[in-house]
């Protein structure tokens, strides 16, 4: 009797759990994107140090870390249905993989895994590289901080005028993320935007990532 009654009460607990899986990778759901970019030559020139695709050096410009479902409340889902990649080539120029660990399919796994799974219900995987990608190429980051005079060339600039110009030369407002080289200098590492859930338009970002960022910040050559 006893025995049966543990027995009834671990298939119960097996139950819950297959159930609470069952709701994260299915009933997810989510309100905006934070489409993020990253200036290689931050991530080179820290801590992570890094290693160039098979491809070689990757172009000077801005390359994407991520395009991450997120809530209006600040938290966002992950993990929620993992599937095998496919590679979509545009990726190769646009997504750059800079990490000495790992290879590059690695990188966009775990992109996918974290976080393009939690957006599946809308776009499915090669939808959601495309995404990212038709995005990224709406605002050419690069191009619009060098019209206002904002280059990569290790010199150092304040983070309100690099955000301003963002938001004059895209219309939208950019949060800037930042990082550290070897001396400990801060770092323009990275750009967030955001984009509707549809992963068509640049939006206003319904939360403001936290910064972290000198008021002054360089802007490393690469
Ligand atoms: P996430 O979990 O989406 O915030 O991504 C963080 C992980 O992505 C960390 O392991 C980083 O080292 C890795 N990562 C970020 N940028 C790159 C990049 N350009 N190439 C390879 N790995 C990267």
């Amino acid at each position: 009797m006893v025995k049966s009654s543990w027995f009834i009460l671990v298939e119960l607990l097996l139950l819950l759990q297959c159930l609470s899986h069952f709701s994260i990778s299915q009933g997810q759901g989510y309100d905006f994107f934070y489409l993020v970019q990253q200036w290689p030559g931050s991530f080179c020139d820290t801590k992570f140090s890094c290693c160039y695709p098979t491809t070689g050096k990757p172009a000077t410009n801005f390359t994407i870390h991520g395009l991450w479902p997120n809530y209006s409340n600040g938290s966002y889902p992950y993990g929620c249905n993992r599937i095998a990649l496919m590679m979509e080539p545009r990726m190769e120029v646009s997504w750059v993989s800079l990490s000495c660990k790992n290879n590059e399919t690695t990188f966009w796994t775990h992109e996918w895994d974290k976080h393009g799974t939690c957006s599946e219900s809308v776009l499915d995987q090669h939808s959601y590289f495309e995404a990212a990608l038709n995005i990224k190429d709406k605002v050419n980051l690069l191009q619009i901080l060098e019209a206002a005079g904002i280059h990569p060339d290790d010199k150092f600039y304040k983070v309100d005028d690099i955000e301003e110009a963002i938001k004059a030369g895209s219309g939208y407002t950019a949060t800037v993320q930042c990082n550290s080289d070897l001396s400990g200098n801060a770092q323009l590492f990275e750009v967030y935007l955001c984009v509707d859930a549809s992963g068509k338009d640049l939006i206003e970002c319904p939360v403001i990532p936290t910064k972290k960022c000198n008021p002054s910040i360089q802007f490393p050559i690469f």
